[in-house]
């Protein structure tokens, strides 16, 4: 069969089983287009049925979360976690408190995440979890008391050898401290079973700024890989969160100009770059729960994207598919050479096609954004062995682990002297997790 009758064959039945799970359906389907020739091609692969296997998840726990806001009213959300696969290691993925929560959302994240963890080289599996609460407008203390009651339920379910949440989308490090003393509480025992907590109380140092350092120690992996660097570079940063504005204080530190940041309510444009202290000022805002309109020397346009602006690389690092087709076709107009993902899967399908088209080099978050969990790793390593290591040893270990991930990619998508990053993730990774699955056994 040819691999557009197998991929065809395979989403059939993915989507016969999941009916609606559009984000689910994108993710796999990316994966699925460039493994599933050498899951047939590999006998153990194929006899073990390893892609059938990875279109389910080993477990999706649901559950009720009931709480009372400031003014005594009941709240009813809804909260999930799912266990996708543990074939390498603990279940790790983080938390997602945001209206757009959904099963399909966080099995698409989880599917993700199974990749990116087996790519860090550290013995991590992969889930994902969260809540269709929102906690824009609700005061610190209801969203405390939203963590506790998340907690109650979720708590049962994980521990440091079982499974290890950690933050995403509006869960922080403030939310984390809240996740972990309700966890705390339960066990009565103290272990590393969330990771991103304060350096108070087990939290590994960087981890906050690793998801953005570690995109430009990959971005800096893939300029050397074709004979260039990050000196001068003109970057588009969407997004205004942990990742996007670690990563645009670490380019502006290795002398890029990060021309925007953005969110929901605009862009923040600096022709000549923004600055630490507008970098600075937005995060303060971003903490505040407040949107970035009148940030110090910026111009803000409600109606600006990131991707209108003149730009070298773009780097989208606020949420799923935020960059659509046309958005890819201005990208692509206005000159950019470089798509490194912050966010997860933040384009979609005809954008990616798009820049796919265009030549651009184009690095999939499982592999740029991977910076984040692998300190998560270390995170659990120092918990166990009750050792901590310092800011500059835990620095210098995620550019080691962005360098290597670079190298691994390279090696399975280098097509001439271009690499196909895309392709080189998705096999370097399967072939990690395929082979564990089948070493196991059908089980
Ligand atoms: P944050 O909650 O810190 O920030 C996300 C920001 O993105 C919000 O401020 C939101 O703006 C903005 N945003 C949402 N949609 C859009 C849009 N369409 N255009 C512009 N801005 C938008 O999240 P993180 O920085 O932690 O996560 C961002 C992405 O990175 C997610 O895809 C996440 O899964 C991924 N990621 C995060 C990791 C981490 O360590 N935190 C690790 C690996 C990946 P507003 O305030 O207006 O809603």
């Amino acid at each position: 069969m040819s691999r557009d009758a197998l991929l065809k064959t395979y989403m059939d039945m993915v989507e016969d089983r999941t009916e609606g799970q559009s984000e689910f359906h994108q993710a796999v389907r990316h994966v699925a287009g460039d493994v599933i020739t050498i899951e047939k091609a590999h006998k153990e692969y194929a006899a073990a049925k390893v892609l059938e296997r990875l279109a389910e998840p080993d477990r999706v726990i649901g559950f009720r979360v009931v709480w009372q806001d400031d003014a005594g009213e009941v709240q009813v959300n809804r909260g999930w976690r799912v266990q996708y696969s543990n074939a390498i290691g603990p279940y790790k993925g983080g938390l997602r408190f945001h209206p757009t929560v959904s099963p399909s959302v966080l099995k698409f994240l989880g599917f993700e995440q199974v990749f990116k963890n087996a790519l860090t080289g550290l013995p991590l599996g992969g889930g994902k979890g969260g809540s269709d609460f929102d906690p824009r407008g609700r005061s610190d203390r209801e969203i405390m008391r939203f963590c506790q009651a998340f907690m109650r339920q979720l708590a049962p379910y994980i521990g440091p050898d079982r499974d290890v949440p950690a933050g995403d989308i509006n869960v922080g490090s403030r939310e984390i401290g809240w996740l972990f003393g309700a966890y705390k509480a339960h066990a009565l025992e103290f272990t590393g079973a969330l990771t991103g907590k304060g350096p108070s109380f087990g939290g590994s140092e960087i981890r906050t700024e690793a998801t953005g350092y570690g995109l430009i120690y990959f971005l800096e992996a893939m300029l050397a890989e074709h004979g260039d660097d990050l000196e001068g570079k003109r970057i588009a940063i969407s997004g205004k969160g942990n990742v996007a504005t670690h990563a645009a204080e670490k380019a502006v530190a290795k002398g890029a100009k990060v021309i925007t940041l953005s969110d929901t309510s605009g862009t923040l444009t600096a022709e000549d770059g923004l600055t630490q202290d507008t970098i600075d000022w937005v995060r303060a805002r971003k903490a505040a729960g407040e949107d970035i309109a009148g940030a110090p020397h910026a111009e803000f346009a409600e109606s600006a994207s990131p991707w209108d602006q003149e730009v070298d690389i773009a780097l989208p690092c606020a949420t799923q598919n935020e960059m659509d087709a046309s958005m890819a076709r201005r990208l692509v107009d206005n000159g950019a050479r470089i798509v490194a993902e912050g966010a997860n899967m933040p384009l979609t399908s005809d954008a990616q096609q798009i820049i796919a088209d265009a030549g651009l080099l184009h690095a999939p978050g499982k592999a740029a954004n991977a910076g984040g969990v692998a300190v998560s790793g270390l995170e659990m390593s120092q918990n166990s062995h009750r050792r901590f290591a310092s800011r500059q040893e835990v620095d210098d270990a995620l550019k080691d682990i962005m360098r290597h991930i670079h190298a691994q990619v390279a090696e399975e998508g280098r097509q001439g002297n271009r690499v196909d990053y895309g392709r080189g993730a998705n096999i370097a990774a399967f072939r990690k997790v395929a082979d564990a699955i089948t070493a196991m056994g059908a089980i």
